[in-house]
């Protein structure tokens, strides 16, 4: 049985994937200017954010509110065993290739944990979150678009038989 994902975000093991990764179109409340698998040019030498404790002051409020629902350290520390691109350059592209393969999967591991908070022994879901996990096991199975297709409706399908009023409150 593969491990349950974590679905929510630790920086303190993840390598700044997120902020690399997006290009700045796809970034709201991002105030620079940057292309997809380019640091933010307020990242720094060390990898950490220059401007953390005044991001909003300075324009940046979307890197606040910016949640990867665990998808960072995953690839760092599943994908790439601890691994990251400041010890090796050349890992950056893969990196974040892999991150932005997981971040899908993510999305969907958080819908089930937060389904699951509400129908805690859904054997449809218990099901689909032993799927997410092994689809994200490794970088070959994430190149499985069909296969994440497929989780993704069935999770849409798990959703449509739940009472939204419960999940609201959850
Ligand atoms: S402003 Fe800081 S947190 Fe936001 S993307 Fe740049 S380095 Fe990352």
């Amino acid at each position: 049985m593969a491990p349950v994902l974590e679905t929510r975000s630790d920086c303190s093991r993840c390598a700044a994937l997120c902020c690399i990764a997006y290009p700045s179109e796809e970034m709201p409340g991002f105030s620079a200017a940057k292309q997809a698998g380019q640091p933010c040019p307020m990242l720094g030498a060390d990898a950490l954010c220059t401007i953390y404790e005044h991001r909003a002051e300075e324009g940046f409020s979307g890197c606040i509110r910016f949640e990867c629902f665990g998808a960072g350290q995953h690839v760092v520390q599943t994908l790439f065993e601890g691994r990251d691109w400041r010890g090796d350059g050349a890992l950056l592209g893969p990196m974040v290739e892999a991150f932005l393969a997981l971040r899908p999967v993510s999305d969907l591991a958080y819908l089930v944990e937060r389904a699951l908070g509400v129908a805690p022994t859904d054997p449809a879901l218990l099901q689909l979150r032993e799927e997410l996990a092994d689809i994200a096991g490794s970088r070959e199975t994430l190149a499985d678009s069909a296969r994440i297709a497929r989780a993704g409706q069935a999770v849409r399908r798990a959703y449509a038989s739940l009472d939204p009023a419960s999940l609201q409150n959850s």
